[in-house]
């Protein structure tokens, strides 16, 4: 991330109903490669940009929300399927997890780290080496 960076950071769904920004730069961005984020999405893995859940918010729209069987709540638009978010309130209270794919710029900010490897499919492929592009010193470990 660059001290340029513009704020706010925004995103949204595919139809454009749900919109969302957040004021302040993610403080990680991952890649996902758990069974139940590729249920959730329908991809072989998900980029989450990690904010803290006070610089979030939807602006346009209402998102339908799933609370799943591990307590968390992972929004999605109703009318194109989306997903927005990802949040565990008993886990992690102070983090909103939103699809990097949903963002506006999503290529801004790589993901630094690959999580639930141990549940990787062979098919899905990462670029090998630190991605240097983001700077690591605004990351911190996550637990999922
Ligand atoms: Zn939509
Ligand atoms: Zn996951």
């Amino acid at each position: 991330m660059t001290e340029s960076e513009s704020v706010p950071i925004s995103g949204g769904c595919l139809c454009g109903a749900i919109r969302w920004e957040a004021d302040l730069p993610p403080r990680a961005s991952v890649l996902c490669h758990c069974d139940t984020c590729r249920r959730a999405t329908g991809a072989g893995a998900v980029g989450w940009l990690v904010f803290d859940i006070a610089v979030f918010r939807f602006v346009r729209g209402e998102p339908q929300t799933y609370h799943t069987d591990t307590q968390a709540d992972r929004t999605f638009c109703s009318t194109c399927g989306t997903p927005l978010t990802y949040h565990h309130s008993a886990d992690r209270p102070g983090d909103m997890d939103v699809t990097s794919g949903s963002a506006d710029a999503p290529d801004d900010r790589p993901p630094t780290k690959d999580i639930f490897v141990e549940e990787k499919l062979t098919w899905t492929t990462r670029a090998e080496g630190p991605h240097s592009r983001c700077d690591t010193n605004n990351t911190r470990e996550i637990a999922q």
